[in-house]
């Protein structure tokens, strides 16, 4: 198999926040088998290497060195079925919304509340995607992924994922580490509901909760707060919720009386776009970049402005909550060209 590796390629048309970047050298896979190869040539000639995938959760330095892959390998074919469930093994090139969209269609249910979330298929285990109360982690079987050290091809099952609240251990382990191939998913044959999240809630109270009604209220939701990343750049969600003790809920709720909070397991989330909106910063311009007017957790680049300005608008964001709130916000995108990388 052939590889084809470019030079001083131009990012940003490869990530939705658009941001001006350059990759030193930059290679599209359409097969896993070259990926042996291409370690080796990334090897030989000394470079680092990261991953980028669909670019809906990417931030790009102006220039990143070394060599950046994107591994578009498609598939889409059921492996396994019973009477009440299917496995579905996908490509991690596929786009995520067009096989929730195929699920819906073949009557395999469980990914309802996940539709629209922009991106690749591959890079749903790394942040362990997740909308309206469910997540990756609900459907997740095994991923198939190439460990960049030992440059063997394993199938992890979920178990050995590490998955937790948008984090897992391809996440953890730090960019480059592993390519993600494919990844296995188990949908089921009969539709549950999981409509408890208030806008869902309030929606359904008087009307059947059917897959389809689902579905389409979920994608009516996100349309009307999330911008299309071809109309305004923007990478979703910039900020994860944050975590805190149930002791420090119980304080900021004594103080702050209308902050919303969610029990999640020992801790308690606290939603980052409320501590946003109570600073005033919701459709405010920060260096260039703009606070969603609809939705304070989405930073969108109208101006396609660059990296330096990116750490301007959100260090003004992280250091007001944490004055006022002495809560440490941290990005849910990952940088492409930070750090050493891997080589
Ligand atoms: P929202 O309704 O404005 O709610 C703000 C936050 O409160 C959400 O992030 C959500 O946390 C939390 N929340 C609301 N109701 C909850 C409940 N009943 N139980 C537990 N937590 C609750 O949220 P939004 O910005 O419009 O987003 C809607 C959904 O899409 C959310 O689930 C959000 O996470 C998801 N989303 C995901 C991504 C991504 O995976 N990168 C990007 C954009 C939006 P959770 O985030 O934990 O659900």
């Amino acid at each position: 198999m052939s590889l084809t590796i470019e030079h001083q390629v131009d990012l940003q048309p490869l990530h939705t926040l658009a941001m001006p970047a350059q990759a030193e050298h930059y290679c599209l896979l359409s097969s896993p088998s070259a990926l042996p190869e291409l370690r080796r040539q990334v090897r030989a000639n000394g470079w680092r290497h990261a991953v980028l995938a669909g670019g809906s959760n990417s931030l790009c330095e102006a220039y990143v060195p070394g060599l950046v892959v994107q591994p578009a390998f498609l598939g889409l074919e059921v492996i396994a079925e019973s009477a009440e469930s299917v496995l579905i093994r996908v490509g991690a090139g596929e786009n995520w919304h067009q096989l929730v969209v195929w699920s819906l269609k073949q009557g395999f249910y469980g990914l309802e509340n996940l539709a629209l979330i922009p991106g690749w298929v591959g890079a749903a285990p790394i942040q362990n995607i997740g909308a309206y109360g469910v997540e990756l982690a609900d459907v997740l079987v095994s991923v198939t992924a190439f460990a960049w050290e030992s440059g063997s091809r394993l199938e992890l099952p979920a178990s050995a994922c590490a998955l937790g609240y948008r984090d897992s251990r391809f996440k953890q382990d730090g960019p480059g580490q592993w390519v993600i191939t494919a990844v296995t998913l188990r949908l089921s044959r009969h539709f549950v509901p999981h409509s408890d999240y208030a806008p869902l809630a309030a929606w359904f109270a008087d009307r059947p909760v059917t897959a389809e009604a689902l579905f389409e209220r979920v994608c009516f939701e996100r349309q009307q707060k999330l911008p299309d990343p071809k109309d305004i750049p923007n990478c979703g969600s910039f900020f994860k919720n944050p975590m805190v003790s149930r002791e420090q809920a119980e304080a900021f709720k004594c103080r702050w009386p209308a902050m919303p909070q969610f029990p999640a397991g020992a801790e308690v989330k606290i939603p980052a776009a409320w501590l946003i909106d109570q600073l005033g910063f919701k459709g405010q311009s920060l260096s260039g970049f703009r606070v969603h007017d609809k939705q304070a957790l989405v930073l969108t680049n109208p101006d396609r402005c660059g990296a330096a300005a990116l750490r301007q608008a959100t260090d003004q964001l992280i250091n007001a909550v944490a004055a006022r709130f002495d809560i440490a916000l941290e990005p849910e995108p990952q940088w492409l060209g930070q750090g050493p990388g891997s080589r």
